[in-house]
């Protein structure tokens, strides 16, 4: 039997269908406000998504790994600039000393289970506690990224994240629209996009791409595409996709 929030969101997932960004994002605000957090790694996504959310009471939160890059930095800079304030969640400082004092700086490469455990300390423990409160958080996810993505909806239950609601207001969205968008609004985009480089993540996990390859495919360009997440985001209960974890 479905919990009364699941079927809540079984309900407007049907009733968001064909919705704008605006549209999702103005139903959020007023169902969720202010336990309502935008989470931003400053892609395109992301700016699209910070452009659509005029609605009060939602908070954006960025998770500074400790390996972006300048660029991404950048992005952030200028949405400051802009008046948009940003809540900046870091990892523990003795989960990544006790990391580097032992594997070094480049541990994330010997293994899936490596990586996962680097991804575990600067992306999914802070994570973690920039949702603590949140009742609902959006993010830039869309079905074309990745095969561990192919059947996001645009509102979902978190089961991942102790239940919250997870909204995915451009699931359907290609990437032409989401280019269209940020040149028709002048918005705020890496400058490592116009150097090959179409995913950005942690400097030493990204790479630039030769036209035509996937987009994603500079993304942990060693392991295999259904390996390819951090453990932020973990496929629903009950989708045909492999679940990936940290
Ligand atoms: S993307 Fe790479 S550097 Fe960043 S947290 Fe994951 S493994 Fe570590």
């Amino acid at each position: 039997m479905l919990s009364p929030i699941a079927n809540e969101i079984a309900h407007v997932r049907r009733q968001l269908q064909g919705a704008s960004p605006e549209g999702v994002l103005s139903w959020a605000a007023q169902r969720f406000a202010p336990a309502l957090g935008l989470a931003a790694s400053f892609s395109v996504e992301d700016s699209v998504l910070i452009d659509a959310a005029s609605a009060p009471g939602l908070t954006v939160f960025a998770i500074d790994t400790g390996r972006l890059p300048e660029e991404t930095y950048l992005v952030a800079e200028e949405w400051r600039r802009r008046g948009v304030t940003v809540r900046w969640f870091f990892p523990q400082r003795e989960a990544v000393e006790r990391l580097a004092n032992e594997k070094g700086p480049f541990s994330f490469r010997w293994s899936l289970a490596d990586r996962h455990a680097c991804c575990a300390i600067r992306k999914v423990e802070p994570l973690g506690r920039a949702l603590q409160g949140l009742a609902a958080w959006v993010t830039g996810l869309r079905r074309e990224q990745s095969v561990t993505r192919a059947s996001l909806d645009i509102v979902e239950v978190d089961e991942a994240h102790g239940g919250l609601v997870k909204l995915n207001p451009l699931a359907a969205w290609s990437a032409a629209q989401v280019w269209a968008r940020i040149r028709e609004r002048a918005l705020p985009y890496s400058a490592l996009h116009d150097k090959g480089y179409p995913s950005i993540g942690c400097a030493p996990c990204t790479r630039a791409v030769p036209s035509g390859e996937h987009p994603r495919a500079g993304r942990w360009w060693w392991e295999s595409p259904e390996h390819k997440e951090c453990g932020l985001h973990v496929c629903p209960v009950g989708s045909s996709e492999p679940q990936p974890r940290s």
